[in-house]
């Protein structure tokens, strides 16, 4: 089973262009999803939270307070290390789950944020990198989660870099300002993925 793994910076344009490769009938695996899924309540991740962080990370709907768990963790590294070392083992058997599921797909898109981070390589054949600016993400991520840019800046200071991920990668989708045409660019990268797959 052929799969390429999209990956990019916080608020870069993972989502924005995994969508286009929907629209184009790719089977998509957005392991966001699963690491939220595994989270819900009678997931074992869930279970994990409640115990290490305590109740008050519960809202009163039962359900873990993500925002919360965001701000924590990403204030204070060992949490965050805690957290990651839990949950990444779990997202990986999940998404490999998931890309066999798929085995009839001609191939998978698998959006992984922390791809390079996380090791999460092997899973893939591929390596698709949004390329974007650190500015515009800054500017992306403000507008659409409504948070302070400082907050924002320490997000991305936890990140590689962009040329860090851009140098590891077998193929770049130009993201970097509003004018690019994202479709044509996932047009010709389909088109190219097909033919890797032998679809
Ligand atoms: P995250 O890392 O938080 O999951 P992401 O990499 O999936 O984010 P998106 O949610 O796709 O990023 O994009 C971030 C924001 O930037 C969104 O509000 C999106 O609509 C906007 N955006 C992305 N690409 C473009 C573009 N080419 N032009 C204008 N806005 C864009």
């Amino acid at each position: 089973m052929f799969s390429v793994g999209l990956t990019g910076g916080i608020a870069s344009g993972k989502t924005t262009i995994s969508n286009l490769f929907s629209k184009l009938g790719v089977a998509v695996i957005d392991t966001d999803i699963i690491s939220r899924n595994l989270l819900e309540p009678g997931e074992l991740a869930f279970d994990q939270v409640c115990a290490h962080f305590g109740a008050s990370i519960v809202n009163a709907d039962g359900k873990i307070d993500r925002v919360r768990l965001r701000e924590i963790v990403f204030n204070n590294p060992a949490e965050k290390s805690w957290l990651e070392t839990m949950l990444h083992p779990l997202i990986y058997q999940r998404s490999h789950d998931a890309i066999v599921t798929n085995a009839g797909a001609d191939y998978v898109l698998v959006v992984v944020p922390l791809l390079f981070e996380t090791n999460f390589q092997s899973l893939v054949d591929r390596i698709l990198v949004v390329d974007c600016p650190a500015e515009q993400q800054i500017e992306r991520l403000v507008k659409r989660d409504q948070i302070d840019e400082s907050l924002a800046q320490k997000m991305l200071q936890q990140q590689l870099s962009n040329a860090e991920r851009v140098a590891r990668a077998h193929d770049t989708i130009d993201n970097r300002s509003a004018d690019v045409d994202l479709e044509s660019q996932v047009a010709a990268l389909h088109r190219r993925y097909l033919q890797l797959s032998g679809a």
